[in-house]
């Protein structure tokens, strides 16, 4: 059975996974919208994986005799200025995300509850992976500045991210 207090925690981090699904989805819309199909596939699939971190936890939360409580999901921004400006957007989004995880880990050491830091051990892995991700895309945008064949190679080359099970997910099936 796992504590009230890092059942909490997880719920809230069910509901934050959430929130960033909802965030990329509104970012895929966006840039739907603007004419960059391929960035929208890439935050397409960003958003899938997001759904997917929250079923990690949910199951998670339901293999330890928990609760899950699906909170409402807070409003989403609906635009961004550029492509630069909405993966600075999710790298500060990420950066959050880890200090959440980290939270919940520094919780789980603090109750020796050693089964649930095990099963953040991936997502703190995880967080390194978004973060360095949403990081090196920046550094390609400002490269390509305002040069338009630029930013076309590079929407052509993220149409093609294909969505991958996370792996603790895959795992369970
Ligand atoms: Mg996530």
């Amino acid at each position: 059975m796992i504590s009230p207090k890092l059942q909490d925690a997880i719920n809230a981090q069910i509901n934050a996974e959430f929130w960033s699904a909802y965030l990329y989805l509104s970012m895929g819309m966006h840039f739907e919208n603007e004419g960059h199909a391929g960035i929208a596939n890439w935050f397409r699939i960003q958003f899938k994986e997001e759904q997917a971190h929250a079923e990690i936890f949910m199951n998670y939360l339901n293999s330890r005799g928990g609760r899950v409580v699906l909170a409402p999901i807070a409003e989403v921004p609906t635009s961004w200025d550029s492509p630069l400006a909405a993966f600075e957007a999710t790298l500060a989004h990420e950066e959050k995300v880890t200090s959440l995880i980290n939270n919940i880990y520094a919780l789980a050491e603090a109750e020796h509850d050693y089964a649930t830091r095990t099963k953040l051990d991936w997502f703190v892995s995880e967080q390194v992976e978004e973060e360095d991700t949403a990081r090196g895309m920046i550094d390609r945008l400002k490269l390509i500045g305002d040069n338009g064949l630029a930013l076309y190679t590079f929407d052509q080359e993220l149409a093609s991210r294909v969505y991958n099970v996370p792996a603790p997910l895959a795992n369970e099936n």
